[in-house]
């Protein structure tokens, strides 16, 4: 035995069997030893001195370098440090002093069992026990399995980490707002773009939230515009279309926003959707749904004015064929509509050869031109043409005719000018007798006076006033007095010969005939046919102290003989010839001085 035993005084237990070991001459082991040799664990024992007192098969298995060392009395650290020093503990390499004071601190004041792996690789679970009497006894069992399935649940758990923060990196990165729902319709994660875009909802969006939670808040706080005043029915169906939707869903949100929302059941049963914000889209959808509104307003409109135009209005190809036709084409060219197109719009010009009008040039609008057409009947037209070329999307062009009945227009300036002129006869004409009132006499007295002026010509005038009238309407009445100053006129205008001469109602019952060309002499002689005329006539005038019929006075003035230097001059000295007959005693004609 080596010295460091000879000291060594095991304890009492341990002493009785090696009495009853020695006893049995050495040759049978212990029943207690074969029963911890026959355990599956490492047993060593050290008394309160911490010096070796036995161990098993297994732990001299275990520390199978040492076995020359493992005899009772051995201190452990001795033992620990030739284990470390031997390379049995992997731990311990680099530092075995260091090691050997750890294990040595941690030996003392037994605690939790250890774990140390062993150089072949293999995981031991060391446990020390402090027992009554001080001593120690330690075990350890090979937990390589135990420790291989915990490190592999480890990284398994690590991986499964690591996965999920992927995942949760992937859902943050989507452009698209993501939300999975697990199969009781509890929130299991969503990205921030959910919550961005249900931003009325955030408050709710918490993971396990229920997705009918979730929608009935958002439905007070006024998420969902298309649920105003209908909510439950709206709550109802979005329910259902979460669940059994296989179609996108176009979701408005306040602010004329737009989501596109695309559901999917997942293999738990639980489900998947994804928001694609589709505002810009939608909002183009709205307004090129209003451009569309207006535009078939204003060809409704358009259509209206083609519809009802007086003008013919036609559409034409490049070569002059007839693609549409209005109705008035047919008012105006006798051709329906339906005849017409497909046919060379020549077909409306005479057939004689000219200046094609339908030559089509580029000019976006040629100016109107005044041209012969021709009625489907053979008639010929006076219309106006305007043509105007329309570049159509294709890059050729379309052209319109527009075609203005002339013939029409004519009739009606015919009509203005034949009003015109009878409304100018009319402001020239009296109204009593039809002849030329004052107006015309007094127009032509400056004509004709500047006329003879220019030829050297002598102009006449004579005044014709009729004797003793007011008796006369008095004796026969006033209508009688009309009608005989209607037949007086009508005598008047019997004895002048030239066209030139003029005879008019100068005012109540005087005449005056203006003679151009006429002397006085001449002119003496027509006043005197006049009051002669009149007499024959022989209108009754009962009441006059001259002649039992109607009598006349006529004062008579000649430019060329008195030399009178204006009209009103003539006119006076006509008029005071007309008042010297009637001084003179009337029923007479009397040529001025
Ligand atoms: P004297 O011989 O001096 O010309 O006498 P007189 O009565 O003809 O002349 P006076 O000037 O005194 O009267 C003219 C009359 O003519 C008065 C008026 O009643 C009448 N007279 C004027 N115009 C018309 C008319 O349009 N119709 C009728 N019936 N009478 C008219
Ligand atoms: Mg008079
Ligand atoms: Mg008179």
């Amino acid at each position: 035995m080596p010295a460091s035993s000879a000291a060594y005084r095991p304890p009492l237990p341990l002493r009785w069997w090696q009495a009853l070991r020695a006893a049995l001459g050495g040759r049978r082991k212990p029943p207690y030893v074969e029963a911890m040799d026959a355990m599956d664990a490492a047993i060593v024992l050290f008394d309160a001195q911490d010096r070796l007192v036995l161990c098993n098969r297994d732990f001299r298995a275990l520390y199978s370098g040492l076995a020359h060392l493992l005899v009772p009395g051995r201190r452990f650290e001795d033992l620990l440090r030739e284990a470390a020093t031997l390379g049995v503990i992997p731990e311990a390499q680099g530092d075995v002093e260091g090691f050997v004071a750890r294990r040595v601190r941690q030996h003392r004041e037994p605690g939790a069992p250890l774990l140390r792996r062993m150089a072949n690789g293999r995981w031991r679970r060391i446990t020390e026990q402090r027992l009554a009497d001080g001593s120690l006894l330690a075990f350890s069992i090979d937990v390589t399995e135990l420790v291989e399935k915990e490190r592999a649940l480890e990284a398994a758990r690590a991986q499964a980490q690591q996965e999920r923060e992927r995942l949760d990196d992937a859902i943050e990165a989507l452009p698209d707002g993501f939300a999975l729902y697990d199969a009781d319709d509890r929130l299991v994660v969503c990205n921030q773009r959910y919550r961005d875009i249900y931003r009325l909802s955030a408050p709710a969006i918490r993971p396990g939230a229920r997705f009918d939670e979730l929608l009935r808040f958002g439905l007070a706080q006024g998420q969902y515009p298309a649920a105003a005043g209908r909510e439950e029915a709206w709550l109802q169906e979005r329910l259902h279309q979460h669940r059994h939707g296989r179609q996108p869903l176009l979701q408005e949100l306040p602010g004329n926003r737009w989501m596109r929302v695309e559901e999917r059941p997942t293999r738990l049963g639980g489900v998947a959707g994804v928001r694609v914000d589709v505002t810009e889209l939608v909002q183009r959808e709205q307004q090129l749904q209003q451009l569309n509104a207006r535009l078939a307003e204003s060809r409704a409109q358009l259509h209206a004015v083609i519809g009802t135009a007086l003008s013919a209005i036609l559409t034409l190809d490049e070569q002059g064929v007839v693609l549409s036709a209005n109705p008035a084409t047919e008012t105006i060219f006798g051709w329906p509509e339906a005849e017409l197109v497909g046919r060379d719009i020549r077909v409306l010009l005479p057939r004689e050869p000219g200046a094609d009008p339908f030559a089509l040039r580029a000019a976006p609008v040629a100016a109107p031109q005044d041209l012969r057409a021709r009625h489907r009947d053979g008639r010929a037209l006076a219309v106006q043409l305007a043509l105007s070329r329309l570049e159509t999307a294709g890059g050729g062009a379309r052209y319109v005719a527009l075609f203005t009945d002339l013939s029409e227009r004519e009739a009606y300036a015919q009509a203005l000018r034949d009003a015109n002129a009878q409304l100018a006869h009319l402001s020239e004409t009296d109204a009593l007798t039809g002849i030329a009132n004052r107006r015309r006499f007094d127009r032509a007295l400056h004509a004709e006076w500047r006329r003879s002026g220019r030829h050297g010509q002598p102009l006449a005038l004579l005044l014709v006033d009729v004797d003793h009238f007011k008796r006369f309407n008095d004796s026969r009445g006033h209508p009688e007095g009309d009608e005989c100053l209607r037949a007086i006129a009508q005598i008047l205008r019997h004895c002048v010969r030239r066209a030139d001469d003029l005879v008019a109602r100068y005012g109540g019952e005087e005449f005056a005939l203006l003679l151009p060309h006429t002397d006085d002499a001449e002119a003496l002689a027509l006043a005197l046919s006049c009051i002669e005329a009149v007499e024959t006539a022989a209108l009754p005038h009962p009441d006059s102290p001259l002649a039992p019929h109607v009598t006349l006075s006529v004062g008579v003035a000649c430019a060329s003989s008195a030399g009178e230097p204006s009209p009103a001059a003539l006119l006076a000295a006509a008029d005071s010839a007309m008042y010297a007959a009637k001084r003179a005693g009337r029923r007479r004609a009397v040529l001025a001085e």
